[in-house]
């Protein structure tokens, strides 16, 4: 089982790195971030509030998450692919994110997934450190906040530069200061700074260091 993890804050290029890579490999590809998300869109659905720890967690156990091929998020039966992205669900992702018990229901989930698909190519904020330590390789994506906020910012048109900038420095502080599985550089793992990258580039030298 081959399972290449990438972790890094919001914008710094993990998630076209991670489909472009496995693409490339042959491999699956995991976006762990839209399984937090799809636990935060089931409870502002609900009306449980994110920062309720133990409704939360029985939430997280509770729902189907269906992470389709296409990109497809489907959550208990709903299409939630549009508003997992929306502003509500960026909002509480990170209260979500910190929440213990969540995050252990979804380790487990992100595991059996990898088990079903002969590895693949993982990515969010603990997998190198936290749920496959012994990854083949483990990335740390990084990029200048300016740079990774107009990243942002061209895929989401709806808000200012101003305020996805803010949203995303409030929710990298969140995700580095929360005691559960921290957003963290592995000590073996291949930091690079995409600010000046080309996505080819980045994947060029993975593949190159994945030998
Ligand atoms: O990757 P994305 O920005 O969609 O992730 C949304 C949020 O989910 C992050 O800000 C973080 O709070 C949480 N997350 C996490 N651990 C992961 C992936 C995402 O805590 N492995």
């Amino acid at each position: 089982m081959k399972v290449v993890a990438i972790d890094g804050p919001a914008g710094s290029g993990k998630s076209t790195v991670a489909r472009e890579l496995a693409k490339r490999l042959g491999l699956d590809y995991l976006d762990t971030g839209a399984m937090y998300r799809a636990v935060a869109f089931a409870a502002l659905r609900n009306g449980v509030d994110p920062a309720d720890a133990d409704l939360v967690a029985r939430l997280a156990r509770d729902i189907s998450i269906d992470l389709r091929e296409d990109g497809t998020v489907v959550v208990d039966g709903a299409d939630a692919t549009i508003e997992i992205r929306g502003p509500e669900v960026t909002r509480a992702v990170s209260i979500v994110a910190a929440n213990s018990a969540v995050r252990e229901e979804l380790r487990v989930r992100q595991r059996e997934w990898a088990a079903a698909h002969r590895g693949g190519v993982i990515e969010g904020r603990d997998i190198g450190t936290v749920v496959f330590p012994d990854a083949d390789l483990k990335v740390y994506l990084d990029a200048r906040p300016e740079i990774r906020a107009s990243r942002r910012s061209q895929e989401v048109t709806e808000l200012s530069y101003e305020t996805v900038a803010a949203d995303l420095a409030r929710r990298d502080a969140l995700d580095q200061g929360r005691s559960d599985s921290p957003l963290r550089i592995a000590p073996d793992a291949l930091v690079v700074d995409t600010s000046e990258m080309s996505v080819n580039e980045i994947v060029h030298l993975l593949l190159e260091k994945l030998g």
